[in-house]
């Protein structure tokens, strides 16, 4: 009966360890992923004409280089 309980009770502490482990490794990866967006912000580029430096997703690119929204 002893042997029995042991290995109930080793059954659940391997499962609990493995669940703790997955959770762990999905908080790892969702960090990374949050890092990964600080450490690679927007790129930025300087309008030509006045030299004010823009968002790429908001800057418009014309034959002569970025230009920046008022131009
Ligand atoms: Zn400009």
């Amino acid at each position: 009966m002893g042997k029995i309980i042991f290995w109930v009770v080793a059954v659940i502490v391997v499962m609990a360890v493995l669940r703790l482990w997955n959770l762990a490794k999905t908080r790892a990866e969702k960090s990374d992923t949050v890092k990964a967006k600080k450490d690679n912000p927007e790129a930025m580029v300087q309008c030509v004409r006045c030299g004010v430096f823009v968002p790429r997703s908001e800057a418009k690119k014309l034959s002569d280089g970025f230009h920046c929204a008022d131009h």
